[in-house]
């Protein structure tokens, strides 16, 4: 069943405010779960004191048995312990329906959507994505070459791209996550990939994709922002030297 509890967190401004914050997520029972997600809804408040928007980042388990989807979101915080977070949702895959489980409810993980994600923006990325039959490896490896392609996204300062829809001609709209905000001239920010293009990366295969970019997956950890985070240890290192 999901796992839900009430807490108390302060606001900005001082205020302490009542929260429902879900441990779990079970959406064979609790859909409007998922839906709430899925609207940006989960863990995001409004204070009735200042009316500041509260979003809180934390870890959060994800369990969809219709739709073979399980997953776990830690907070972005954790993004720099990735390889350990992969082993805890391994770890609880197993638990609730691998090698720990009854053999009734044993299934094997390929069968899965098994994912590792951080902050809820990756977790409604990864939703989005398998809902669509799409493949995550793929749309990561074309979210790098979209952004190392696009200058404008680079000088907006844009860190990562998140699937909104595939639209009804089957191009993939994204929203850019920018570290700065557009201006407004830039009108909405989504942008839209053909669906061309996503075919021609997954022609490429797995295998291909990951000799390339090898540390674009780990375990059940699969994200381009590994790269990033690659890319900032080894800046420290040359850093440190
Ligand atoms: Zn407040």
């Amino acid at each position: 069943m999901s796992i839900v509890n009430a807490q108390i967190v302060s606001c900005k401004c001082g205020a302490r405010v009542e929260l429902d914050l879900a441990d779990s997520i079970h959406v064979d029972r609790h859909p409007h779960l998922r839906q709430r997600l899925l609207d940006g809804e989960l863990h995001s408040f409004t204070c009735l004191a200042c009316l500041r928007t509260i979003v809180i980042d934390k870890q959060l388990f994800y369990y969809d048995h219709a739709r073979r989807q399980f997953l776990c979101a830690f907070p972005m915080s954790e993004l720099g312990n990735a390889d350990a977070c992969d082993a805890i949702t391994r770890n609880a895959f197993d638990q609730a329906l691998g090698s720990g489980a009854p053999p009734v409810l044993q299934v094997k993980p390929e069968q899965y959507l098994l994912r590792t994600c951080f902050g809820l923006d990756e977790l409604r990325d990864k939703i989005r994505i398998d809902d669509a039959k799409l493949n995550d490896l793929v749309v990561e490896e074309l979210k790098c070459q979209v952004m190392a392609n696009t200058p404008a996204l680079q000088e907006r300062g844009v860190i990562a791209l998140w699937l909104r829809r595939v639209a009804p001609d089957g191009s993939l709209e994204f929203l850019p996550e920018a570290t700065q905000r557009p201006a407004p001239e830039a009108g909405p920010g989504a942008m839209a990939v053909s669906r061309a293009f996503y075919d021609d990366v997954a022609a490429l295969g797995h295998e291909a994709i990951l000799a390339a970019r090898p540390g674009l997956a780990w375990g059940s950890h699969v994200s381009m922002r590994r790269l990033w985070m690659e890319s900032r240890k080894q800046a420290r290192h040359g850093a440190a030297r």
